[in-house]
C-alpha cells in the first residue's frame, strides 16, 4: 500500500533505551525521528540521514549507523528503485542478524516487508512483517509498533486476511492513545484501501469518512493518494456526485504536485476521469485524462500511463467515436502485455540481485573460512595464525600463553607404517588437542593451530603461566596416553612443547616459545618446557 502521504509536526518522542553521553543522545534522538518521520512523504529527510549515517561512522556507533541506512534504503525504495532498497536492506539485515542486534534486525524486516510487497512476493513480505513485530521488545517507541503493526496488517489485508480489520483496530487504537494524528490518517487510509481491494465498498466508505472527519477536525488537507481512496469507494457505490466533490480539493496544484513521487497525482486523476465520464462530463473528463497522461511522461509512470489509454478507450466509446475507441483498446492491450512481462523481468532481476548478494556473501565466507584451515586436520592454519595472534596479543595483554608442539620422531611412523598413517596420526594429535586444548572458562580466543608438517600451535588467552602449563602438560599426557598402538604398530605417539607466557608480539612469544621447544627437545622430549 503506497497510497500514504502526509506532511505535518514530527510525532511525540516516548523515552526509550538511550545513550548516555550527550553527542550518542543527540544522534539516537535524530535518527529515531527519522525512522518516525519516514514513514511520510517529506523533504529533505534524505540528506538528514546522510548526515546522521556519516556521523554514526565517524563516532564509531555501527548500530545507529545501520538504522540510518536502513532510512536511507527505505526512502530508496519510496524515490522508485525497489531492487536498490532491497539490496541495502538485505546487507544491513544480515549484519543485525550476525552481531545479534535486535532492534535493526526489527527494523531490517520492516523494511524488506515493503520490499516484498512491491515486488508482488506477499508471503515474503508477510513472513518479514511477522518477524518486524515478533522482534519488537516491550520498551520500543510507540510509533515503531505502530509502523510495525500497521505494515503487518498491511500486508495481511493485500493477502486478503480478514484478520487485518483486527490489527488495523489495534494500530489505530494505539495512535490515538499517543494523539499521533498522521499515524490515524495513515490506518485508516489503508483500512479503507485494504476494504476497497477486497470489494468490501461500504466498510471502505466507512472508513474513508472517518478519514475525512479526522483529517477536518485537525485541519490537516487530505493529499492526493488519500483524497483517490476516498473518491474510488464513492466511485465503486456509484456515488459518482459525492466522488468527484470528494475529489475536487486535490485538484489544487499545491495539493497535486505536493507528493514527491508524482504517481500519486497521476492516480488520483485517473480515477476523477473515470468519475467523470460516468457521470457523463466527457470534456471534462478528457482534460484530466490529458493531465493524467502529462504526468505519466514527465515521471515515467508506464504502468499508470497504460490504464490510462483503457480510460481514454472508454472516453472515446461513450463520445461514440468507436473507431478511436477501438484503436486505443488495441493500444492498450498490446502495452499491458509488454508493461506485465517488463514488470515480471524487473521482479525476476530484483529478486535475484537480492538472492545473489546473499549467496554471494554466503560463499564469500565459506571460502574465506575454508582458506584459514588446514586442509589435513581442519585445525586452523598459519594464515589465521598471522591474522588473529596480533589481535589477541593486543587484547588480552599479559594473560596469552603461546605453545609451540612438535611430534616426537614422527619421521619413524612415516618410515616405519606409511606416510598414510602418518597422516592419520596428525589427524587422531589434532582432535586431541581440541579437546584438551580448550578450558571451559575460556574469556575467549583461545585456539589450536597446524603450523605444518607436525607442529602444532596452542594459544591459551586469560590464564596466568601455572595453569598454562598445567593445562599443557595434561594435554602432552593426553596425546602419550592414547591407544596408538593400533595404528602405529606399537610405535609410542608423544609430543615435545615450549610455551611462552606474556608475549608483546607473534615474533616475540613466537620465538620464545620456539627456543623452548628446542630446548624440550635436547632434555630428551615428551616434555614442556616454558620459556624464561
Ligand atoms: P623430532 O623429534 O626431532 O621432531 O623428529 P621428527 O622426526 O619428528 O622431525 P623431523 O622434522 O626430522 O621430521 C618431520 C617429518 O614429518 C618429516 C616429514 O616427512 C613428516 N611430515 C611433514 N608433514 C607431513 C604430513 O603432512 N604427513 C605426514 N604423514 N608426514 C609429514
Ligand atoms: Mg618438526
Ligand atoms: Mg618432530
Amino acid at each position: 500500500m503506497t497510497r500514504v502521504a502526509e506532511r505535518s509536526s514530527p510525532g511525540s518522542g516516548v523515552p526509550a533505551p538511550a545513550p548516555a553521553d550527550a553527542g550518542a543522545l543527540a544522534l539516537w534522538t535524530e535518527i529515531a525521528e527519522l525512522e518516525d518521520r519516514s514513514r511520510f512523504d517529506e523533504d529533505g529527510l534524505e540528506q538528514r540521514a546522510e548526515l546522521a549515517l556519516a556521523e554514526a561512522r565517524e563516532v564509531g556507533l555501527p548500530e545507529l549507523e545501520r538504522r540510518a541506512r536502513l532510512v536511507q534504503a527505505d526512502l530508496v525504495r519510496r524515490r522508485g528503485d525497489v531492487a536498490e532498497a532491497g539490496r541495502l536492506a538485505e546487507e544491513i539485515h544480515r549484519w543485525a542478524a550476525d552481531h545479534g542486534a535486535r532492534y535493526p534486525l526489527a527494523r531490517s524486516h520492516f523494511v524488506l516487508a515493503a520490499v516484498f510487497q512491491e515486488l508482488g512476493d506477499l508471503s515474503l513480505a508477510l513472513e518479514h512483517a511477522v518477524r518486524a513485530v515478533e522482534l519488537l521488545d516491550e520498551d520500543v517507541r510507540a510509533q515503531t509498533r505502530i509502523d510495525h503493526h500497521a505494515r503487518l496488517a498491511d500486508c495481511l489485508g493485500l493477502h486478503g486476511d480478514l484478520a487485518a480489520r483486527d490489527r488495523y483496530d489495534h494500530v489505530l487504537q494505539l495512535a490515538e492513545e499517543i494523539g499521533d494524528v498522521d499515524r490515524q490518517l495513515l490506518v485508516l487510509n489503508n483500512r479503507s484501501y485494504c476494504e476497497i481491494l477486497s470489494g468490501r465498498f461500504e466498510d471502505a466508505l466507512l472508513w474513508s469518512a472517518k478519514l475525512q472527519d479526522l483529517a477536518a477536525r485537525h485541519g490537516v488537507p487530505l493529499r492526493v493518494g488519500r483524497l483517490d481512496t476516498v473518491g474510488r469507494a464513492l466511485l465503486e457505490l456509484d456515488r459518482l456526485e459525492d466522488a468527484e466533490a470528494a475529489m475536487l480539493p486535490g485538484l489544487h496544484p499545491e495539493v497535486l504536485d505536493a507528493s514527491l513521487d508524482g504517481d500519486a497525482g497521476a492516480d488520483f486523476l485517473l480515477t476523477l476521469t473515470e468519475i467523470r465520464r460516468r457521470r457523463g462530463h466527457h470534456a471534462q473528463a478528457q482534460e484530466s485524462l490529458d493531465e493524467c497522461v502529462r504526468r505519466c511522461e514527465r515521471h515515467g509512470l508506464t504502468s499508470i500511463r497504460v490504464r490510462a489509454r483503457r480510460e481514454q478507450a472508454e472516453l472515446h466509446a461513450a463520445a461514440g467515436d468507436f473507431r478511436a475507441a477501438y484503436e486505443e483498446h488495441r493500444l492498450y492491450c498490446d502495452e499491458l502485455m509488454e508493461l506485465q512481462s517488463a514488470e515480471r523481468d524487473a521482479r525476476a532481476r530484483a529478486l535475484q540481485a537480492m538472492y545473489e548478494t546473499t549467496e554471494a556473501r554466503r560463499q564469500s565466507r565459506r571460502y574465506r573460512e575454508l582458506s584459514l584451515r588446514d586442509p589435513l586436520t581442519g585445525l586452523y592454519n598459519r594464515r589465521y595464525v598471522d591474522d588473529e595472534l596480533p589481535r589477541l596479543l593486543a587484547a588480552h595483554p599479559g594473560e596469552v600463553t603461546v605453545a609451540l608442539l612438535d611430534l616426537d620422531h614422527f619421521k619413524r611412523i612415516n618410515d616405519t607404517c606409511s606416510h598414510e598413517v602418518g597422516d592419520r596420526v596428525l589427524r587422531t594429535v589434532a582432535e586431541l588437542l581440541q579437546e584438551h586444548g580448550r578450558r571451559d572458562s575460556d574469556p575467549g580466543g583461545s585456539f589450536v593451530a597446524r603450523l605444518g608438517g607436525e607442529e602444532f600451535l596452542l594459544v591459551l588467552t586469560g590464564t596466568d603461566p601455572g595453569t598454562a602449563v598445567r593445562q599443557l602438560e595434561a594435554v602432552r599426557r593426553a596425546i602419550g596416553a592414547h591407544p596408538w598402538d593400533e595404528l602405529t604398530a606399537g610405535l609410542p605417539v608423544t609430543v615435545s612443547i615450549g610455551s611462552a607466557h606474556g608475549g608483546t608480539t607473534p615474533a616475540d612469544a613466537l620465538g620464545r616459545a620456539d627456543a623452548a621447544l628446542y630446548a624440550a627437545k635436547r632434555q630428551g622430549r615428551d616434555r614442556v618446557v616454558v620459556a624464561a
